[in-house]
């Protein structure tokens, strides 16, 4: 069609894996650092893999300057090997083969945050998934495991710390203002957990000992100026070691484990062997500048990047399509950290919901969408663009799903197996599968559908009640939406997790005629692997309530009618804590789709006394966890109700949203009143589950007291501004002034807030990443005020979390105002997509993702969406990154 838009780059398939024709047993490596141009000298032994049909000898590269390459001593020719994009061929190699490799490389010139490169003047790495290529020549693929000793060398001034995987074995001067420092990695690795570190670093540092006796040393290493935000991050570091040698039986394997912290890192984390690295916004944490969700958020990816110690590296993924074999196992691990860490049966729940809302506004968008894909795909064009929430989130319920069917006895024996088996070796998702399914007996063979299959089943629940016979009947159904590539779906086998109520909301005891050896127990685990079943209930003396999928037992979309009265009985009884707050959610979202309708007919919005009682209800019982209360009183997402519709009207419902924001600060303003007062937390600030909770639900009621704009709701706000003693109160509130409908008066006093928030952490930039981000997605800010900010000294494109903090912020998390009817939300979007490409592709490709849903528009928005989609496509030296992501887009 048109030639002004680049050829698509090819697509790599799960099905075309070869294993590697050679083996790496060791790599020596020499780095001479400098940022201009770093010298790196590598050795590696190799041999022959006689059950390869992969004769050549393949190596990859990118960005490198090849300055010398030795097969066995001698120099090879030119005519000796081919180099083809990314992909270096030696014909005829011998079975023995020692490789010598030398390459220079430009790290102050690497603004893609891949491979070595510069943050602040120190040397940074991150070689997943292909970076290790841009700096050597390597078989940089998982599936080739290898020891490595690595030798830095650097000027002593600049970068007096130099960090390697492993253990230090010898540091030393070199004379001429170098110095240098020796680390040997004792494990087998493949090179995507490669990883140097130096510069000018300080760390906290501590000797722990392991349950078994032995004494390890961990540090947090970070730049001068931070060691007063590091305690946090060591105690999450601890308190990861201590679970995983209790739940799981896992060691700390070195006798050194570092964490570093880099403020230009396009990612969350990375777990390298003993070396792990991080974005700044997961280990700095004091009061004065971290909130408690960032405070939660650094004690899971610390547990996350400590946990793949085992999950990940000690045992790997064969080729990148296994990702989630690691990745989803992983996520599990520290979601259940984080639960066995709160430790209280609500606080457990507390902390599903949290992450079952991720799940399905972020992974089940995704699973709808132009890039759904399963949990291991088939193919990509870009590896780095499935770093995703399917693999990631998706993939955790998936291994939940072993967990809830097999128990947690039986999942340790999985793990066990797992772990005995594939120890230093790379391995697939099935080999996980079978793990579980060998330890326990179980036939787990439909099982590997949640693997295969994409998208997001829907399964229908319907039930009779006969009085007579007593029977209650239970007939579950599911089906799964086509998805790019599958147009036909098999059953899967899904665990429904399910109770039934009598009419006060106690449990039924059950007695199901295919669960008869579970007679009497309350909560059953159904297993639905037919396109539909009926399980028949006896004994059942009147019409219960179901209570079905409890604790989400399974990540499908479940479709049931419930009365009003009903969902009210499951709200203020079901002793399932998730299903009593999904209650809640349900009478939300089903007043939330009919105000939006009434919207855009103009008719007078009006919100019914039924749903404020039942809220009320839950907001004045104190008996309830205040963060669980703070959870059942929050409205489902704009991007949540968006799902609801088949064309998405976001105006709409955005203003149906507001208005029943305003009418139950209307209703339920002295209760509001009272939620604040009664959770203070005075004194000193502590990250405590209690505080934590209590502040939650204090600063959600005070921003529930804003949407009433009056006098004192304004000056209780601008009091807690002023008075804050922690960064979650003062942000609370200043989101709370920032978002106030109120007087002109009101409103300057809010951008004198603003400045002086501004004002007193300009030197704390993950701070000014929370003052961007604020204002990126108030309802006040439209595209033009975006722009402004956009020129605000502090802010660039070039850190990713700078960008994200701005400009990610309104694409995700302001729907009315990005897309705003004349596409001028979508122009931005486009000319951001293609200058971030220039700089970074792996964050553009993020961004171009905000479009992924445009054909869930109404028609005129979609046409300024396909034009802004289309001049990003038509642009010069896209990246593979961005062009994947469009393509699928447009396709
Ligand atoms: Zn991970």
């Amino acid at each position: 069609m048109s030639n002004d838009i680049a050829a698509t780059p090819p697509t790599i398939f799960r099905k075309d894996y070869v294993a590697p024709g050679f083996w790496v047993d060791t790599v020596e490596m020499g780095f001479d650092l400098d940022l201009h141009e770093t010298h790196v000298a590598t050795r590696i032994t190799m041999r022959r893999n006689h059950d390869s049909a992969e004769k050549d000898l393949v190596l990859f590269g990118a960005s490198l300057k090849l300055l010398q390459l030795r097969m066995n001593g001698v120099n090879l020719k030119k005519n000796a090997y081919t180099i083809d994009g990314e992909v270096m061929r030696i014909a005829n190699a011998p079975d023995e083969v020692t490789l010598e490799i030398e390459t220079l490389i430009k790290p102050l010139k690497n603004t893609s945050l891949s491979g070595l490169y510069a943050s602040n003047g120190n040397f940074i790495t991150q070689c997943e998934a292909e970076g290790f290529r841009k700096i050597t020549w390597f078989p940089d693929r998982p599936d080739v495991m290898a020891k490595y000793t690595v030798m830095l060398r650097a000027n002593k001034k600049k970068f007096p710390i130099l960090l390697g995987n492993g253990n230090l074995i010898e540091e030393g001067d070199l004379g001429d203002g170098r110095h240098f420092a020796k680390w040997e990695d004792p494990f087998k690795k493949p090179s995507y957990l490669f990883a140097l570190v130096a510069g000018k670093l300080v760390c906290q540092e501590e000797n722990y000992t392991l349950k078994s006796g032995r004494s390890v040393l961990l540090q947090v290493w970070v730049e001068d100026g931070n060691l007063d935000k590091t305690q946090h991050a060591m105690d999450s570091l601890k308190n990861s070691i201590r679970w995983d040698e209790e739940r799981f039986g896992l060691e700390l394997d070195l006798d050194r484990f570092m964490i570093v912290a880099t403020s230009d890192f396009n990612m969350g984390a990375m777990e390298n062997k003993g070396l792990n690295i991080f974005n700044t916004k997961y280990v700095l944490a004091n009061s004065r500048i971290a909130t408690d969700v960032d405070y939660a958020g650094i004690e899971s990816v610390v547990g996350h990047e400590y946990f793949h110690n085992w999950t990940g590296n000690r045992v790997t993924c064969r080729d990148w399509f296994q990702l989630s074999l690691k990745e989803g196992l992983t996520v599990f691990r520290d979601q259940e950290f984080s639960a066995d860490l709160v430790g209280t049966t609500t606080g457990r729940a507390v902390k599903r919901i949290e992450d079952v809302r991720v799940l399905r506004q972020v992974q089940f968008s995704e699973d709808a969408g132009p890039m759904a894909h399963p949990v291991r795909p088939d193919s990509f064009v870009e590896i780095n663009n499935f770093y995703t929430v399917t693999i990631y989130e998706k993939g955790s319920e998936v291994v939940r799903m072993y967990y809830t069917l097999l128990g947690h006895e039986g999942f340790r024996k999985g793990m066990d197996l797992y772990f005995a088996r594939h120890d230093g070796q790379a391995v697939e998702c099935d080999d996980f599968r079978a793990a579980m399914a060998d330890s326990s007996g179980r036939d787990l063979t439909q099982f590997e559908r949640w693997y295969s299959q994409s998208g997001t089943p829907r399964v229908k629940a319907e039930t009779t009640y006969d009085a007579e016979t007593q029977t209650y009947q239970l007939t579950l159904s599911q089906s799964c939406p086509a998805t790019p590539g599958q147009d036909e779906k098999l059953p899967f086998h899904i665990p429904v997790a399910m109770g039934l109520l009598d009419a006060e909301g106690k449990d039924i005891a059950l007695h199901c005629d295919a669960y008869s050896a579970l007679a009497g127990a309350t909560n059953l685990i159904l297993e639905l692997t037919e396109a539909s079943q009926t399980f028949t209930f006896t004994g059942v003396a009147a019409k219960p309530v179901p209570s079905l999928l409890r604790n989400f037992s399974a990540p499908v979309l479940l479709d049931i009618e419930y009365s009003d009265e009903e969902l009210g009985l499951l709200l203020a009884n079901d002793s399932d804590p998730f299903n009593r707050w999904e209650a809640g959610q349900r009478l939300a979202t089903r007043r939330l789709v009919k105000l939006t309708k009434a919207v855009q007919a103009g008719e007078t919005l009006e919100l019914d006394s039924m749903f404020i009682e039942a809220l009320r209800a839950t907001l004045v019982n104190e008996s309830l966890d205040p963060s669980f209360r703070e959870l059942v009183l929050t409205l489902p997402s704009e991007a949540m109700i968006a799902e609801e519709f088949d064309v998405v009207d976001p105006q709409a419902i955005h203003t149906a949203r507001q208005f029943v924001r305003t009418a139950l600060t209307q209703h339920l303003r002295a209760e509001f009143l009272s939620a604040y007062e009664a959770n203070l937390t005075p004194g000193q600030y502590t990250p405590d589950a209690i505080s934590m909770a209590k502040r939650a639900l204090k600063n959600l009621a005070l921003s529930y007291l804003s949407a009433w704009s009056d006098e004192s709701t304004f000056e209780l706000a601008q009091t807690q501004f002023d008075e804050a003693e922690n960064m979650t109160d003062r942000l609370a509130a200043l989101s709370a002034l920032t978002n106030f409908h109120g007087t002109e008066t009101q409103a300057n006093a809010a951008a004198q807030s603003l400045k002086k928030f501004y004002k007193d952490f300009k030197k704390e930039a993950l701070v000014i990443d929370k003052w961007f981000m604020l204002q990126a997605v108030a309802d006040t800010t439209d595209v033009a005020k975006v722009r402004e900010l956009m020129e605000h000294k502090a802010f660039t494109l070039g850190n990713p979390n700078r960008a994200r903090s701005l400009t990610f912020s309104f694409c995700n998390g302001n729907p009315s105002r990005f897309h705003a009817a004349d596409g001028s939300g979508y122009a931005l979007w486009a000319e951001l997509v293609i200058e971030l490409n220039k700089i970074n592709p792996q964050v553009a490709a993020r961004l171009a993702r905000s479009l992924d849903r445009w054909k869930k528009y109404p028609l005129h928005l979609q046409e300024h969406m396909k034009l802004a989609l289309e001049k990003v496509a038509a642009t010069k030296k896209l990246s593979k990154d961005v062009a994947e992501v469009i393509g699928k887009a447009l396709a």
